[in-house]
């Protein structure tokens, strides 16, 4: 096989392309890596742990906020496992994927109600709620110095486009030879560094779109640079196009009496797990607006409601739903025990600000401060 010839097999680099490998990365991150608030306490697991899981679906940008305010707060596993849930909740609203930060919470309490430390391997992290290969690899490489690759997209990408490897890097095949040569790759020493090279190396040189092979350490032996093919690689999903996400219906009733707004908390668990919401209800497929509002105002115990008053509708993509709520406003003269078994409370906007809430419902409360400053 040449240098620059395809490879479909799961693959045995040879020690001298590994070592080439390691040493242009390791030289390249030395100069480059960013200046990320994390990894200024690459021993810190806890630091690490916090970092990965926020980075799990978030941009880089978007964390380094919420990571210092986190860290601030909850500066230890400790004080972490020992916070009120809906504490923590408020630290990570506008996040979104709430279950990362239930589990993370979850794993906390494991280990102090077993009083045990973070783990120091990737098979051991793996066990405790949340943590998948990629973060357990990552957290045991850079703050314990295991030899694991932790491999994601970026880093299948720019392994695909290195080895030219034509297989699906979605398929399960795909994934073991990726997963393979990461892991010959991975060097002894300075493990996490390597890691965190490949991360950066896929973020800021080899794009998804457009891969400065110019500025890159890997260029000279990179079958993708060296056959025009870095538009083809990886492949991803057999070439198919990826498929059209659900529409969901959704309509919301922002129930009003003296200044205040009914809120309910979401079940843990589940979508938007422990946040708070307005009384929201899908609209089944052929159902209208008025048999929606019909169904929230009566779980609501609030029947003798206004008429609901049309206050606008607003758009919220998630990655697997496309969400499309119509809200509606109603004055309320009575209080509400229970909404569907949810636990709820009514709030003025000052108290709505301190709880925590989903991107979707605080776009909804502002979308409908006009209407609510004319009740
Ligand atoms: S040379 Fe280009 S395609 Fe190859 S790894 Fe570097 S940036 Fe990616």
């Amino acid at each position: 096989m040449t240098a620059h010839q395809p490879r479909t097999e799961p693959a045995k680099i040879p020690p001298n392309q590994r070592r080439t490998v390691r040493r242009q990365l390791l030289t390249w991150y030395d100069r480059h890596q960013r200046d990320l608030p994390w990894r200024r306490h690459s021993n810190n697991a806890y630091a690490q742990w916090v970092a990965e899981v926020m980075l799990q679906q978030t941009r880089v940008d978007t964390v380094r906020d919420y990571y210092t305010r986190f860290m601030k707060r909850f500066p230890t596993i400790r004080a972490l496992a020992d916070a009120p849930h809906d504490a923590v909740l408020k630290h990570w609203e506008g996040l979104g994927y709430y279950r990362r930060v239930l589990n993370l919470h979850r794993a906390a309490q494991r280990l102090r109600d077993e009083k045990r430390a973070i783990p120091t391997t990737a098979a051991e992290l793996h066990e405790l709620p949340g943590l998948g290969d990629y973060t357990a690899a990552a957290i045991a490489a850079i703050a314990y110095g295991e030899r694991k690759a932790a491999v994601d997209g970026n880093v299948a990408r720019v392994i695909a486009r290195l080895f030219g490897i034509t297989e699906d890097v979605l398929s399960t095949r795909g994934k073991k030879t990726i997963t393979t040569m990461a892991q010959e790759l991975i060097p002894c020493k300075r493990p996490g560094d390597f890691n965190q090279a490949w991360m950066d190396l896929g973020s800021a040189v080899c794009t998804p779109r457009s891969p400065d092979c110019a500025a890159c350490p890997l260029r000279r032996g990179c079958v993708a640079a060296a056959t025009n093919r870095t538009g083809e690689l990886p492949v991803r999903d057999g070439g198919r196009k990826s498929r059209a996400i659900p529409r969901v219906d959704l309509v919301s009733v922002i129930f009003v009496n003296d200044g205040r707004l009914l809120v309910r908390q979401r079940p843990k668990g589940g979508l938007w797990s422990g946040l708070w919401e307005f009384p929201t209800v899908e609209r089944p497929g052929g159902g209208s607006d008025a048999q929606s509002i019909k169904t929230i105002t009566k779980d609501s115990g609030l029947a003798g409601s206004h008429h609901p008053v049309r206050a606008g509708s607003i758009r919220h993509k998630l990655t697997h739903r496309d969400l499309r709520f119509e809200v509606y406003v109603a004055a309320s003269d009575r209080e509400t025990k229970n909404e569907n078994g949810m636990k709820t409370r009514w709030a003025t906007p000052a108290q709505l600000d301190r709880l925590s809430m989903s991107t979707a419902h605080r776009r909804i409360h502002d979308a409908v401060r006009g209407v609510l400053n004319n009740q």
